[in-house]
């Protein structure tokens, strides 16, 4: 696949600080299906789609790192948040923090929890966005799956068919759940664009002017994945990871 990379994925407006000191909890993360106000209720939540995106991802995921990450085994949550499309969508780089606040109000903020939306509305900006903490605190990753712009629309990426092969949807996810999780630091070498990695277009983080084409996560481990760096964050030492590394981190600032 060749798509144009997410990019401003990591734009938006941060959050205050949570309350996960008092809690000793796992770190989980929950998978919700949202709609605006006046969306159409496709009940992806329900007829499988995002259960099977789930299951690729964690297959990919699997391949490339060695472990899986901390879903949540409860069914997909569908809520549907109490603005319009349009209302939506004109907070242009802000639609992910308005996601958030939304569904923050109704209860989807649950200690240790990042949430991966899915949200069945639009955008002008992107096809979804991402938390990048410490410099953009947040616990929604968030697909964006009417979103349009330039010459991409979103509704066209396809999701995995059979819950094993990965397509774009899968990839963007993971991508937006990595941003989250406050990949890519800016300490790596090869980071670039706020929360990408700029040599690599195979690169799952990757960010840049040729067309993406994921395949890997860091592969020479240089910048996010087994650096052997404890100066910059390590998704092998993320709380995220199933099974729990040793010396397990959160995000920063969680
Ligand atoms: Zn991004």
């Amino acid at each position: 696949m060749n798509r144009p990379p997410l990019d401003r994925c990591t734009d938006g407006l941060p959050l205050p600080p949570g309350d996960d000191l008092d809690s000793v909890g796992p770190f989980v993360i929950r998978c919700v299906y949202a709609l605006p106000r006046d969306g159409t209720d496709r009940r992806l939540g329900e007829d499988g789609t995002i259960s099977r995106s789930l299951s690729a991802m964690q297959a990919w995921f699997a391949a490339q790192t060695g472990a899986r990450l901390r879903f949540a085994d409860e069914p997909v949550r569908t809520v549907r948040l109490p603005e319009t499309d349009a209302r939506i969508a004109d907070r242009g780089s802000y639609v992910r923090d308005r996601i958030e606040r939304l569904s923050r109000r109704q209860g989807f903020h649950e200690p240790r929890t990042l949430y991966a939306v899915w949200y069945d509305g639009s955008s002008t900006i992107s096809c979804g966005g991402g938390a990048w903490p410490p410099e953009l605190r947040g616990r929604v990753a968030a697909l964006y799956l009417q979103g349009a712009y330039d010459d991409v629309v979103c509704a066209e990426d396809r999701f995995s068919p059979d819950g094993v092969a990965p397509e774009i949807n899968e990839f963007k996810m993971l991508h937006e759940i990595l941003h989250t999780m406050g990949f890519v630091p800016p300490g790596a070498p090869h980071h670039t664009r706020a929360g990408h990695v700029g040599d690599n277009h195979n690169d799952l983080m990757y960010a840049g002017d040729p067309p993406w084409n994921p395949s890997v996560i860091d592969p020479y481990h240089q910048d996010y994945f087994r650096t052997g760096r404890t100066d910059i964050p390590d998704l092998a030492r993320s709380s995220f990871l199933d099974p729990l590394p040793a010396g397990a981190e959160p995000p920063p600032v969680w």
